[in-house]
């Protein structure tokens, strides 16, 4: 038996159409987990979801809205799927009541993040008062592009083994209030949060770049995080 990885997909066309970059599946059977794609629902589809899986996957996407995290839309928040941050916001707290493991991506992190009261930069560059290093990078996502700092004291430090390790990047958004029990694990250069994950025994664990694009280069930082989850996701099957 594997164990099953629900994997959140985007919405697209108007809301007509699931979408999932396949390297999210891929890694995630990589690693030796069964990759499920999960369609959207409310009312009780996020609690019946998180009984049936053995750790969430919460893939990258467009922004976030706003109005989560108590603030009004900035002029540079780009476009927001509804249907979808419901379901993941809820998905994120059954997952969490459940103690089974998390891993967001780029959008996933700030999801976790904002599911436990924390907050955003909508638009990194017009309200992070900093200089900031480039986080849309012009080259292919597949190829690492800035350098990231992990705590020392950090869980992911304890699953990637390095403190500087170098990643992709593609967001334009960021987290910045962390939410309960969150702490930082990663900086970049500029100060801009690359890695959080929460306090204590349950792997939840939120990267702002893009591990599932690195893994297809063999980057060893991507390999040992998705074979950690799907570990850990491994330990909650029934
Ligand atoms: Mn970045």
């Amino acid at each position: 038996m594997k164990p099953v990885i629900g994997i959140t997909p985007s919405i697209e066309k108007n809301e007509s159409t699931y979408t999932v970059h396949r390297a999210h599946c891929d890694a995630i059977k990589q690693a030796g987990g069964l990759p499920l794609i999960l369609p959207y629902g409310t009312k009780n589809v996020p609690t019946l979801l998180a009984q049936h899986i053995d750790g969430l996957y919460i893939t990258g996407g467009y922004d976030i809205d706003p109005h989560y995290f108590n603030e009004e839309p900035h002029p540079q928040l780009g476009q927001i799927d509804p249907l979808r941050d419901k379901f993941e916001l809820a998905l994120v707290h059954e997952m969490i009541a459940l103690k089974k493991p998390i891993l967001g991506i780029c959008r996933g992190s700030q999801i976790i993040n904002v599911a436990l009261g924390g907050t955003m930069y909508q638009d990194l560059s017009s309200q992070k008062g900093e200089p900031l290093i480039q986080h849309i990078q012009n080259r292919p996502l597949h190829y690492p592009s800035h350098y990231i700092k992990v705590e020392k004291s950090s869980f992911l430090y304890r699953i990637v083994k390095h403190n500087n390790i170098k990643v992709n990047s593609n967001h334009h958004q960021a987290n910045n209030q962390l939410g309960r029990n969150l702490r930082v694990s990663a900086i970049s250069e500029d100060g801009v949060i690359e890695a959080i994950e929460r306090e204590g025994e349950l792997f939840v664990i939120g990267v702002q770049w893009h591990p599932e694009r690195l893994i297809e280069r063999q980057d060893e930082a991507s390999q040992l995080l998705y074979a950690y989850f799907v570990s850990e996701a491994r330990k909650v099957m029934k």
